[in-house]
């Protein structure tokens, strides 16, 4: 909100409390998306292992004018389509090692809670029922509108006359927004009943309802993309503060977007990446996750998907693969010298105090959450250790430090340098395919299928068992 750094303090001096707007569950969540979701996850084992403990609430829309009308075109129930596509975004967050948020409230599940809301909202003047059964949020009887996006008065007066009915608009469109949209033919099966009529909450209402119901009327941080700024956290803050009389959160967290080849993601441009697209292509999600972490949130992050000839390389996804595997023989060797096979837990490392070598990376991620600077500190630790020249418990001691660090930026390490990410099934046919070739003596075949591993970012090495797939550095 101030647009400055400063201290973070739980409200209630234990827990540090925050919530982020979640998923729009209507299909796969795409790399920006994850952009914002890691950091977040970043954010939290920051907080996590510097010793505060965190109480984090991430929110499932599964209900809006999205959901509702892609549901309708694929012809299945709202609860079928919205339940298929959130279990998709479990297994791409397992996939990229983010920690499962504390709750994960879903909007259908909390009507009562929205319409709860609206009725108070009636009561103290700040919404109104329009002639067709919708209610509306009058703008103009909150003072501190705009506020958080910064809107000048001058914007809220032109601005705030008709009334608005879609769940997304423009800054220019100052207006009344929905907080109850009547029942329409298009909506289908999916309305509900309310003391206005049959119909549904609008999209800005849910996390009000359930940021009150979850962490009261007064949270420590709230967080989002950039795109929420204006108008969903604007909305957010005028419905729960004009309920409460209090402030909403302490501190807004907003993560600047991602883009591709220097523009915007969309699928029309066809430069819209999902996790899937990236594992098929040969990544991990390990290297997506370390090309997400590897600009500061408040900076644009570019991801280089083509090289100059259009052709899709990923050199950022081949950075990323390399800078995982120098970590990883780190590892290996500083492991060897303490003398203790088993990596640390989460756990372990929420008790350790000590970074060692590694306390100043550790410090970036305290001061604004600088990705990029752990990481570069990170390497330089890594270069300036001797660990030839250290003790077993010397070595103990700066894995420990290595490992709170690593452990913050949630990047899951290859087990050896080599073997830096499981195959994905694809590559395993090709390989399997080159096999039987090989074994048939089709030379041409296996060289062919060599190849074709080989442009999808694989390399085959033949081992006495038979065969052994590894990411090309
Ligand atoms: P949605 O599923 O559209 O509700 O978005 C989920 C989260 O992703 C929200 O916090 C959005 O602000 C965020 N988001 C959407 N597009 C991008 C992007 N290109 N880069 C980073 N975050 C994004
Ligand atoms: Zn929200």
């Amino acid at each position: 909100m101030s647009r400055e750094v400063c201290d973070l303090q739980p409200r209630d001096g234990k827990t540090y409390r925050f919530y982020c707007c979640g998923p729009t569950v209507y299909g796969p969540a795409h790399i920006g998306n994850f952009r914002t979701f890691v950091l977040q996850d970043v954010f939290r084992r920051s907080l996590e292992l510097s010793g505060l403990p965190a109480f984090h609430v991430r929110n499932l829309t599964d209900v809006d004018d999205k959901t509702i009308r892609d549901s309708q075109a694929s012809g299945r129930s709202l609860k079928d389509f919205t339940d298929h596509w959130r279990d998709r975004f479990h297994t791409d967050c397992d996939k990229l090692n983010l920690l499962r948020p504390h709750l994960e409230p879903s909007a259908v599940e909390h009507i009562p809670h929205q319409i709860a809301m609206i009725r108070e909202l009636m009561e103290k003047g700040h919404a109104y029922a329009s002639a067709d059964g919708s209610v509306y949020y009058r703008v103009a009887s909150f003072e501190g509108y705009g506020r958080l996006s910064r809107l000048d008065q001058r914007e809220l007066r032109e601005g705030a006359s008709g009334a608005v009915a879609d769940d997304e608009y423009d800054k220019d469109s100052v207006s009344d927004f929905a907080l109850w949209k009547a029942r329409r033919d298009e909506d289908g099966a999916n309305w509900w009943d309310s003391p206005w009529g049959q119909g549904r909450p609008g999209w800005h209402l849910e996390c009000s309802a359930m940021c009150r119901e979850y962490l009261g009327d007064s949270f420590d941080l709230h967080s989002g993309g950039v795109d929420l700024v204006f108008p969903h956290h604007e909305n957010e803050i005028a419905q729960s503060e004009a309920c409460s009389g209090h402030v909403m959160a302490d501190h807004w967290f907003h993560l600047t977007h991602l883009l591709v080849d220097g523009g915007k993601m969309s699928k029309s441009a066809g430069n819209f990446y999902t996790l899937d697209q990236l594992e098929t292509a040969g990544f991990s999600p390990a290297e997506l996750r370390y090309v997400l972490i590897s600009a500061h949130y408040r900076q644009p992050l570019n991801f280089v998907a083509k090289d100059a000839d259009g052709k899709e390389t990923f050199p950022a996804l081949l950075g990323a693969r390399q800078a995982l595997q120098r970590l990883a023989k780190f590892e290996a060797v500083i492991g060897a010298k303490a003398g203790t096979p088993d990596m640390p837990t989460y756990d372990t490392l929420l008790a350790a105090k000590d970074g060692a070598s590694f306390q100043s990376a550790f410090e970036s991620l305290e001061n604004d959450l600088n990705t990029p600077e752990a990481l570069g500190r990170v390497f330089t630790a890594i270069k300036s250790i001797k660990v030839d020249t250290l003790s077993p418990k010397d070595a103990a001691r700066e894995r420990l430090g290595f490992h709170r660090v690593v452990a913050a930026l949630g990047l899951r390490l290859p087990v050896t340098g080599e073997q830096a990410a499981e195959a994905p099934s694809e590559i395993q046919a090709l390989a399997e395919a080159r096999r039987d070739a090989k074994a048939a003596k089709n030379w041409a075949e296996s060289d062919r299928l060599r190849n074709e591993i080989s442009a999808l970012g694989w390399e085959v090495k033949d081992t006495k068992e038979g065969y052994e797939l590894c990411p090309k550095n």
